[in-house]
This record gives structure tokens, sequence and C-alpha cells, in this order.
């Protein structure tokens, strides 16, 4: 950006600040010291003062006219020495603010590291390694050397004469001295602090038939979207990474998204076995300073690819070449709050800015993804086949009603006798159950009340290795529950199933090696890993887990996959229950099988009659998008319609109530004729944390008004403290 001066004017800087509250979300102008005139441009993050405190923000515009009556205040510092947003951020952040109609700040702020956002106070430091290298000619050094009479100063300049450079971790007596006397200098280098191992196990392939077609159909100079629609193990994974060794070869970068669950260290493993320390890594799990590290390996273009979740799609690359999104019908590319934004439509914004291809790739793709691949607004491309000698595992559907009355309350006898085949043969099953904790509910003999949370209308959940009762909403706790807390009888007795239950059941019932991934057994940094790498080195025989197993992982010795009941996510009340059923079926079932090994997969569940799990029992995708596309434009939902949901939330029940039906009356009254406005209603959850959510489901296929009368109602209610309205643009879950 170049600075264009008319003769000695002042110069002014538009800046967006970081201040924690909604009405102060827009620009506001200050004098640019003269001091760094020359160096400040649009996106620098700076220092100024706000209502006599000390904030950061960023530079949106300089101008040199300033017409209005305030008087300002200078700009106080540049916070680093180059702008923290470049060009394509800047639009980026415009385009996500304008659809998702986030807080603007919010949506810069989305885009950066913790170290590198506008705070009041960031202390993630850059680590720097500090070597002594020499300071003087050989002769010079022989002459010291020669004079000097301190053992410890002679060793380390003979060994500084050999090495040339040495990394100095502690504190060396004799180095000051050396320094003091200029015989030797400090210096200094980054140093990054988040390194991942590879385990040799992965093997670079020939691609198939299939898969060359599928790389050659792909247009690396144009901007297209491209739905990459493939089986399970067909080798998706292995085409993304020839299209990005093809961008490399085109001297560009490139962007790898994956499910946050399927950051395992598989996919990672591939990655750098096959690209080396070309790949810088973005997840959850890293802690600031490693994510720091990471991002500027990017900012700094020491690396061209990055393998990362939903933030990683704001990977700061320049020359971007490819944007592939894997798996990409998960719900969590869209972040669920603010700013609400999906992955996929960044992607998208970022293919056009950049003239590149973006690839979503997926064996079970979202209803929306089909359609608009359907109708070429995506290109499709298909593999149909598993990549390996592996094929499709047999599916088998179970009627848990039939198995109740035989006494099976778990396990079905299927399940029972194909997991004893497998361990007699020493192959490996995986056991998805979609509940953690012991049991969903302790409930009361004598008078039939539930334990719910009190601040929650949920029952809680009872975890038995802690002995406590839990909310998985708000996280409210209960240890060691012995009578009813309503009669006062201690004829307690807990429902339902769980992870914990569910362990602890197997390892009653088979002699194996069993080990458990939820939520609960990885809290601790690394052991999602742990247990995958473990799995996978066959030091366990099943391994049983919520969705966090269904995606991504590969291994070979996997011959059987239990679903212990496909009822939890058909019953969710959402539209797309049926959809993510299906889509959890078909991944959970594509872990069986993968090698040469056949595969198998038991489903139990109380609909076996349900066209989601027929329709899994198939491997039918196309069949499961055609009765569940007729459905959809039924009843008008997503992709016939679109949807945007309005959330209206309050602490006083009858307030919420009062706004809420003024908001849906505002909308019915304000929006375009065919758009139509449901509710309020409750929320499926009415009560959070003592907070009542109502909501208003708006269903439109165009309409003009929309945006400005949501902004409308945003403004109204920004300032107001009693009622909290959040608007989600394209939800994926009602
Ligand atoms: P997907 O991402 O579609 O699930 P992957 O890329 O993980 O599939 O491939 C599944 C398995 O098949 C992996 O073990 C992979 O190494 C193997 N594979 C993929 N492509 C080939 C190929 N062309 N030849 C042999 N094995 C392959
Ligand atoms: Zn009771
Ligand atoms: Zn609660």
């Amino acid at each position: 950006m170049i600075v264009v001066f008319k003769g000695d004017g002042i110069m002014y800087a538009n800046v967006i600040i970081q201040y924690g509250n909604k009405a102060v979300d827009r620009e506001f102008t200050y004098i640019i010291p003269i001091d760094f005139r020359n160096k400040i441009k649009i996106g620098h993050r700076v220092r100024v003062l706000f209502n006599n405190r000390e904030i950061e923000g960023f530079v949106l515009s300089i101008i040199d006219d300033y017409n209005g009556d305030y008087e300002l205040n200078e700009i106080i510092s540049l916070v680093d020495e180059e702008p923290i947003l470049n060009e394509e951020m800047l639009y980026l952040g415009k385009e996500i603010c304008d659809k998702t109609l986030c807080s603007k700040i919010s949506a810069y702020q989305v885009m950066l590291p913790k170290a590198l956002k506008a705070s009041e106070s960031t202390n993630i430091g850059i680590k720097k390694n500090r070597y002594i290298v020499l300071n003087v000619s050989m002769e010079d050094l022989d002459d010291y050397i020669s004079k000097c009479r301190f053992e410890n100063q002679i060793s380390i300049l003979n060994e500084l004469k050999i090495k040339k450079r040495l990394l100095l971790k502690n504190k060396v007596s004799g180095v000051d001295t050396l320094v003091k006397n200029g015989i030797i200098k400090f210096e200094y280098e980054e140093s990054y602090r988040y390194s991942t191992n590879v385990s040799g196990r992965y093997r670079i392939v020939n691609l198939n038939q299939e898969q060359q077609n599928v790389v050659n159909n792909v247009n690396l100079l144009n901007h297209d979207t491209y739905l990459l629609y493939g089986v399970t193990g067909s080798g998706k994974t292995e085409v993304y990474m020839e299209l990005i060794d093809r961008v490399l070869k085109m001297e560009k970068t490139a962007i790898m998204l994956v499910p946050e669950i399927s950051l395992t260290p598989q996919i990672v493993d591939r990655f750098v076995t096959r690209f080396g320390d070309n790949v810088a890594i973005l997840h959850s799990g890293l802690s600031d300073v490693e994510r720091y590290d990471e991002y500027r390996k990017i900012m700094d273009g020491r690396v061209k690819i990055v393998v990362g979740a939903r933030s990683a799609v704001f990977a700061p690359f320049k020359n971007l070449g490819i944007v592939i999104i894997d798996e990409e019908h998960t719900a969590t590319y869209k972040q669920d709050n603010h700013p609400r934004y999906n992955a996929k439509d960044v992607a998208i914004l970022r293919g056009k800015y950049n003239n590149c291809p973006v690839i979503f790739g997926s064996a079970t793709p979202s209803l929306e993804t089909f359609a608009r691949a359907t109708n070429n607004v995506y290109k499709l491309l298909t593999l149909t086949k598993r990549a390996g000698n592996g094929k499709l595992p047999l599916v088998n559907i179970v009627d848990m009603k039939n198995e109740i009355k035989k006494g099976n309350f778990i396990l079905s006898q299927m399940l029972i006798d194909k997991i004893n085949d497998r361990l007699s043969k020493q192959e490996q099953v995986i056991l998805l159950l979609n509940r953690r904790g012991y049991s969903s509910m302790l409930t009361c003999r004598d008078c039939g009340s539930v334990l719910k949370c009190p601040n929650c209308d949920i029952s809680l959940t009872y975890h038995k290795s802690s002995n406590s009762n839990r909310c998985h909403y708000c996280n409210y706790s209960v240890r060691d529950i012995r009578v009813c807390p309503e009669c006062g009888s201690n004829n307690i007795k807990d429902y339902g199933l769980g992870t914990e239950k569910l362990e602890e059941e197997l390892n009653k019932i088979f002699k194996a090696r069993i080990i458990r991934m939820d939520m609960d057994t990885t809290i601790r940094k690394g052991m999602h890993e742990k247990i995958i790498n473990d799995f996978g080195e066959h030091n366990y025989d099943i391994l049983v887990g919520t969705q966090m197993i269904a995606k991504g992982l590969d291994f070979p010795m996997v011959t059987l996959v239990g679903v212990i009941n496909a009822d939890t996510s058909l019953n969710l009340p959402d539209f797309r229950s049926a959809e993510s059923t299906f889509q959890l079926l078909s991944q959970v079932s594509g872990r069986a099988g993968r090698s040469d090994l056949a595969g198998e997969v038991v489903i139990q569940t109380y609909n076996p009659g349900h066209y989601s799990i027929r329709y899994a029992k198939g491997h039918d995708y196309l069949n499961f998008y055609k009765e569940e596309m007729s459905i959809r434009r039924e009843l008008c939902y997503s992709p016939y319609f679109y949807i945007t949901l309005v959330n209206i939330s309050s602490r006083d029940y009858d307030l919420g109530f009062k706004e809420a039906n003024k908001i849906g009356d505002y909308l019915r009254k304000n929006l375009s004729s065919g758009t139509r406005v449901l509710g309020p209603s409750m929320a499926n959850i009415f009560r959070i944390n003592n907070i009542y959510h109502y909501q208003c489901i708006i269903k439109y296929k165009k309409d003009d008004k929309l945006k400005k009368v949501l902004r409308e109602i945003d403004n109204i209610y920004k300032v107001n403290s009693k009622v909290d309205v959040d608007v989600d643009v394209d939800p994926v879950r009602i």
C-alpha cells in the first residue's frame, strides 16, 4: 500500500478497535504522528487511546482529510514492524462480516492466532535460540589464546575453532568475558516449539487409473469448486496429496482442511512423510505459543502447506494454489459462536481471490454440496471403488427390540459372536456409542423423578469413575447421590448407556485389551494421539468411543465395526438428523476392511426400517440423497430453501417471551412476501445455564430485505443488556 501525501497535511488512520462492547463496533479516526507516517500501512496493529484506556486495533484505511468535529487523538504506537492483516484478509473480513452479520472486529480477530490479535496485552513471544560465534580473525584468536590464562575460555575458543557456532542453552562461565573482550559475539535465531514425528509406516503409492483421472480433471490454473465424491477408502487423501504436489511444482501454496477430530497422527504422518518440513500443522490441541510458531512459518514463507482444522482456512499464504476440505459434510467447519463463518464459504472466497481450485471431498457429501454438484455449480469428480484391495464391508442390521426380549440389553448375540470371532483371529474391533459418561440419567423408582441439572432443562449424566453426575451443557456437577432429592428414597437406579458403562460391560464379557476414546479420556494434551497410536500398534483389541472415532482413521487390522445404538443421532430434533445418521453410519462403517482383510459391520437399532439405516447398509448414498431431497422439498428445508435462525435469549422468562414475539412480528411484517417466518418457539433445550432460549426460523429462496432487517434488529438489541439476539445464517443445526 503506497501512501500519497498531499503537501504537508496531517494524515489520519481509521482504526477498528477491540473493545469489549458490541455497541462500539465501528472505526475511529486517529492522527498519524509524523514519526511513523512513512511506515504505517493498512492492516497494521496499533495502540490507541479509547475512553482513557490504552487498547489495540487494526488500521483499516489511511486518509488525508478529516471533516468531523471531534478532537482527535494520535496513534500511540505501532505494535509490529509489518502489517498483520494483508489485503486478502481485509477483504475476507469484510465478506465474513457481511455474510454472517458479525461484529467487524471479530471478523478480523478470528483469522489470527492469539499472539497477533488486537488485545489489551499479549505476552506470547517468539522464542529465540542463542548461539556464540567468533568475532575475530584466526591470527587474533591464536594470539588471544596464547595469552589467556583461563582454562574455560580456552576450551570454548578451541571448540569454536572447529564447530564455528555453538548453541548456548545455559550460562557458561567465560562467555561473558569473551563477548566483552570482543573475541566472540552472540547470534540469535528464531526457533519453533512444535514438532511432528514420522512413524515410517506410511508408504507413497502409485495412483490407480480412477485417481489419476480425478487429478487430471482438476484445472489448477483456474478457480472452480469441485466435489470429490469417493467412497470411504477410495484414496481421496492420495488424490489430495498428488494435487498439492503439482501445486508446489508451480511454486504455489496449499491449504488442506480436515475435521478437528481427524487431526490425528495418521493424517499428519502422511503429509509430513511426503512433504517433510514444508508442512505447518494447526489444530486446537496446540498451545498458544505453538500455534503462533506454526502461523509464523506460514507468514514468513518457510512452509508451503498447512494441514489444519477450520481456522487454518485463513492461513496467510501468498500465492495460494489450492484449498482442499476433506469430509466436507462435517458440521464443525461452521464455527458455532461468533463470528459464525463456514470454512467452506471462506475457501471459495479465497479460491476466487487467488484464482485457484477449491476441492470438497466426502464419501457422504452434505445434501447442499451434492445438489450444487448435480446442478453444475460445483464440478463433480468421483471415485467409485476402494483403492487398495479392500472391499466395502458387509453391513448387518440388528433389531434391538428382538434382542431385548432375549435379555440382551447392550450387545446383541450377533455382535458378541462376531467380536469373539475377531478376537480369536487377532483382528481388531471398533465400537461406536454416541454418548459419553456411564449412564444417561439417574431416576427414582419410588417417585419417578429424574435427576436434572438445576440450571438447564436436561438430565444429568452419571460418570462412574468420578462418581459424579454432570451436566454436559453448563458443567454443573454433583457428587455421590445415594438418595432421591425429591422423596428421600434410596431406591435410585441409572438408566441408559454411555461409553464408560459399555467399556465396563465389555470387560465383563470378553478377555480382551480394551481402550476408550471420548471427551473424558482425551482431556489431557496428547491423549488423543496416544490412544490412536497405541491402537494402531495393536496394543489393544477393541477401541470404544463416541463419534470421535468415526472419521479418518485407517487401521488395516480392523475387520469389525459395531454401532451400539444407531438411534441416538436419529432421535435428535433437527431436520438434518437422518442425514447425520446416514453420514455417521457410513463413516464408521468405512473404518472396517480397509486392507486385504474383509470388513464387516453390525448396526444395532430400534428403527431397522428407517431409510437412513437401510441405505447405510447398502452403501447407497445416491438413493439416500434422492429420498432425503424429496422430504426436504416437501418440508421447505435446505437445500430447497435457505434458512436463517434468530435466537433470542434472556435470563428473564417473561421479557424473553415478549421480545421474541416482537421480533417474530417485526420479521413477518418487514421481510419479502415469499419468505416464511416460523416462531418464536422454545429452542430444543429451552433453558441452559438459567438462560431461556427462543428462536424464529426464517425460510427463503431469495430475500433482498433480509440483511437490512436483521441488521436493524441487531442494532436495537446490541444495546439491550437484558435480551440477547443472535443471528445464525445457514445454521448447521437447529
Ligand atoms: P480415503 O481418504 O478416500 O478414505 P485413503 O487415501 O485414506 O482413502 O486411502 C485408503 C487406503 O488405501 C490407504 O491405506 C491408502 O494408503 C491406500 N491407497 C490409496 N490409494 C492407493 C493406491 N493407488 N494403491 C494402493 N493403495 C492405495
Ligand atoms: Zn424419589
Ligand atoms: Zn446444566
